[in-house]
């Protein structure tokens, strides 16, 4: 049976006018070629854009000024607007991005401290003083095909993949917006809006722009895809050699529940998974994130523990423990700190690296799973 992943996602239109906001080299040479313009100073551009954070032509000082007249005239500097941000007490921020079409799609700026073995819950209470590092949680299509049921994005069906420049402009927005230090480490995840191993040719474009030399630079280790599950994109990243770290939603440790919360593992199950992550090549030191929503009297029984420790040992893996993110509707609830604990307890017992994710931004539905905006088709379940 052919599945609403199977089929590419639809595109973005092409828009009126060039905008070299969020394009990558092998883009912005191109629009020099047509300019008439040498390939080279797509560099210069890139720098601009990214590193110098440059938002006017009139400022690219490394251009002649006969050049940036002509990118005056026929070419954008148009970063996605965000039009809404939703602070949280927990020092993370929601923004709500505006899309040229009119599409909005979500991604969450959250400063973390760096502190801790990562073996024990991150304690809520952020200071200030340690908040030396941030990451941005990206959306990378407009909806979502994979359909989980516990997933708000995923309630919408997919509407359309975000173009690399979409990606990219994200985070930019997001930099710009924060008033972000250069030299200030950033991570990035793909945990906002989609499966972005389904938008795979966007995602792999922004992230080569994203680690571009010329630009932010940004480690390939400090980029982590989460797939919810899409064996065949799974297989295809583990083809580049330069590639973002892998996380897998999982979620479930017996086929019968992921396969109802998931629709995907009715395709691919935990033993295709298995065997697919078995093979994922890793480099020395790299682990797969496996990240699980701890759903009271679902999935945080000791039973589901020791099945996700067995799922665990069949390759290098770390897990994120992930206690559920209430929201309204969602007919799921949170398990209490005893149950929390023991859990973590027996994969640490397991010999498991694992920790507990509490997911920022709660209060402003701005965790994984809450991303859906409001007006689009919400239903009563969530991420
Ligand atoms: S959890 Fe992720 S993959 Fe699943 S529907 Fe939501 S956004 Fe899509």
């Amino acid at each position: 049976m052919t599945q609403a992943w199977d089929a590419p996602a639809p595109e973005a239109g092409k828009p009126v006018r060039h905008n070299a906001a969020g394009m990558g080299r092998v883009e912005l040479s191109a629009l020099l070629a047509s300019l008439g313009e040498p390939s080279w100073r797509a560099a210069q551009i890139l720098s601009g854009l990214l590193r110098q954070r440059w938002t006017r032509w009139e400022q690219f000082s490394n251009l002649s000024k006969a050049l940036r007249a002509r990118l005056e005239a026929e070419v954008d500097l148009a970063w996605p607007a965000i039009v809404q941000s939703h602070a949280s007490s927990d020092g993370s921020t929601k923004h709500v991005f505006q899309l040229a079409d009119g599409h909005q799609i979500e991604g969450v700026h959250m400063p973390y401290a760096v502190r801790g073995s990562g073996l024990r819950p991150t304690p809520p209470d952020i200071i200030e003083e340690e908040l030396d590092r941030v990451t941005l949680c990206l959306s990378s299509q407009v909806g979502c095909a994979m359909g989980c049921t516990f997933c708000a994005t995923g309630q919408m069906g997919i509407i359309r993949n975000l173009s690399a420049a979409e990606i990219v402009g994200q985070v930019m927005a997001m930099l710009l917006h924060h008033g972000h230090p250069p030299d200030r480490p950033i991570n990035l995840v793909f945990m906002g809006m989609g499966e972005p191993l389904h938008n795979f040719d966007h995602l792999m474009a922004a992230f080569a722009t994203l680690t571009d030399a010329e630009g932010l630079a940004i480690p390939p280790r400090r980029i982590t895809v989460s797939t919810s599950g899409l064996a065949s994109g799974i297989e295809r990243l583990g083809a580049f050699a330069k590639r973002p770290r892998l996380a897998l939603s999982l979620n479930g440790t017996t086929d019968e529940h992921r396969s109802r919360i998931m629709p995907v593992n009715r395709v691919w199950n935990l033993e295709a998974l298995a065997a697919v992550l078995g093979r994922f090549p890793l480099q020395s030191g790299e682990r797969i994130t496996l990240e699980y929503v701890l759903l009271k009297g679902h999935t945080d029984s000791q039973e589901d523990g020791r099945r996700l420790a067995a799922f665990a040992r069949r390759f290098p893996a770390k897990i994120n423990l992930i206690p559920f993110n209430p929201h309204e509707g969602s007919g799921f609830e949170t398990p209490d700190e005893a149950r929390i604990s023991a859990f973590c307890q027996l994969l640490s017992d397991a010999d498991l690296p694992v920790s507990v994710r509490r997911s920022r931004g709660q209060d402003v539905a701005g965790a994984c799973g809450q991303l859906v905006r409001e007006g689009q088709s919400r239903h009563p379940k969530t991420r």
